[in-house]
């Protein structure tokens, strides 16, 4: 016999798809929503697919945006000549709660991970090439203090330091094998303050 009505099965089951919800949580949030009326439960659904439909990436750095380029991307105010290269995102986030940093960024989205399988050519390192040609004096790497991380770091080096530019990385002081996204502030803009050149 089935606890629920098929919808609300349903509902459960796509919530408890979600990154950090179990099905406890799954099915918390699917009687919340069925406790809104519809006009809020037609926000969000629409909020859902708004942002899956109109959020790409930004065709210069990879960052999201709802635009062809992002907000950085195309704000007059931050300093062309220093890029940050991130994994993903929420790392762009991280960066600016810090206030340290007014460079432009470039999100690889992903990391390069031999044991996965995940090469240079998998995740956005080529359209960072071309970028360089336009006055860039340090390309920051800000990848995860993990393994995957380190290697992406090196090949980042190796690949860019012959085209003339400066090569640095954040330095440690971040948890070892955590993620960025999850550095408190105040040791994300020290590790800024301390990279080093690669
Ligand atoms: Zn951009």
């Amino acid at each position: 016999m089935r606890y629920y009505p098929r919808p609300m099965g349903k509902l459960i089951n796509e919530l408890s798809k979600l990154p950090g919800v179990g099905p406890k949580t799954a099915q918390r949030l699917a009687f919340f929503i069925l406790g809104r009326n519809k006009g809020e439960v037609n926000e969000l659904a629409r909020a859902l697919l708004d942002a899956r439909e109109n959020i790409r990436y930004c065709s210069v750095c990879n960052n999201l945006t709802e635009e062809e380029t992002c907000n950085f991307c195309s704000s007059l105010e931050r300093d062309r000549s220093l890029i940050c290269v991130v994994e993903s995102p929420k790392d762009v986030i991280a960066m600016e709660k810090t206030g340290e940093y007014n460079g432009l960024y470039h999100v690889l989205h992903g990391s390069i991970s031999p044991m996965d399988g995940v090469g240079p050519d998998d995740i956005r390192i080529k359209n960072l090439i071309p970028r360089l040609k336009e006055g860039v004096d340090e390309v920051i790497v800000a990848t995860d203090p993990n393994a995957e991380g380190d290697v992406t770091a090196m090949y980042l080096a190796k690949l860019l330091k012959p085209l003339g530019v400066k090569v640095t990385r954040i330095a440690h002081g971040l948890p070892v094998g955590g993620d960025l996204e999850y550095a408190d502030e105040v040791t994300l803009s020290k590790a800024l303050e301390g990279r080093r050149e690669l």
